[in-house]
């Protein structure tokens, strides 16, 4: 298994450290996008430190939800914060702060593996772009395909750029909306082990995911997002298997 030391270190960024309680917190979170009701009312906090699962049937408003804790939404009405800094009046300080895996993978398809991971080295301004770059190649194992166009990778392979790109800056809030998507057996362990590593480092994570037992492994707390609502959460302690597909069964009516 590939190592994960010295990924998401703290850079020591005193501009980061300004709050250095990295939680996630969403105020009755309303989207809508026109007569759609994506998001109705969410109301939810991640400690820092803290491992977070959503699971959800399709069309819940998981990824609505992260989108505007990425910045990437305005929400209709609520407030989200992370790190204390309001997600709309501090957009860009919040950027700063979190790393993203979302369905857009903010990947160049004519740029290679590692010129995409260089070029957001230098866009948050790592010491030695290069050498982080291919620091991040090896951490994903994509070190032979550094020279391959992001378009010619595979799904899988694409995702792993995508994970690299998101802990370039070692962000301390990870956002991330089904990483697993596509990944083998062996790169979804790498993944648990990767979040594992990042909550053990106080990094604060926030995982979307499709796949309820997977959600036991790569996180700490659960929760079901059903109709734009949050309508359980529970600590990973106190749920197996079956009693997350029961509990799934009973706030969303679907077999999970
Ligand atoms: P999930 O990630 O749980 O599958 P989404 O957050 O993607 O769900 O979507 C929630 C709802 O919001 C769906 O009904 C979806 O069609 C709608 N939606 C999401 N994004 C947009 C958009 N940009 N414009 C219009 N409707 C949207
Ligand atoms: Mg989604």
């Amino acid at each position: 298994m590939t190592g994960t030391a010295g990924v998401v270190q703290t850079s020591g960024n005193g501009e980061q450290a300004a709050a250095s309680v990295w939680d996630i917190e969403a105020i009755g979170v309303w989207k809508t996008f026109g007569s759609t009701e994506a998001l109705r009312g969410v109301n939810l906090q991640v400690s820092p430190g803290e491992r977070l699962a959503i699971i959800g049937p399709n069309g819940s408003g998981k990824s609505t939800l992260l989108k505007v804790l990425a910045t990437l939404l305005r929400p209709s009405a609520g407030t989200a914060r992370l790190a204390g800094l309001d997600v709309q009046s501090q957009a860009f300080e919040v950027r700063r702060l979190v790393g993203v895996v979302c369905h857009q993978s903010f990947l160049y398809s004519d740029l290679t593996t590692l010129e995409n991971l260089e070029f957001y080295g230098r866009m948050y301004r790592m010491p030695d772009p290069s050498e982080r770059a291919r620091q991040q190649l090896r951490l994903v194992g994509l070190e032979a395909h550094a020279d391959v166009l992001g378009r010619d990778l595979s799904r899988g392979m694409q995702q792993r750029l995508a994970l690299a790109r998101a802990l370039i800056q070692e962000p301390p809030v990870l956002l991330l909306d089904e990483p697993d998507t596509g990944l083998d057996q062996r790169w979804a362990a790498f993944l648990v082990d990767l979040l594992a590593e990042a909550a053990g480092q106080g990094r604060t994570v926030l995982v979307i995911t499709h796949n309820l037992e997977r959600s036991l492994d790569l996180a700490d707390r659960v929760a079901v997002l059903n109709n734009g609502k949050i309508t359980f959460t529970a600590k990973r302690d106190e749920l197996d298997v079956a009693s997350l597909k029961e509990a799934y069964l009973h706030h969303t009516g679907a077999v999970g």
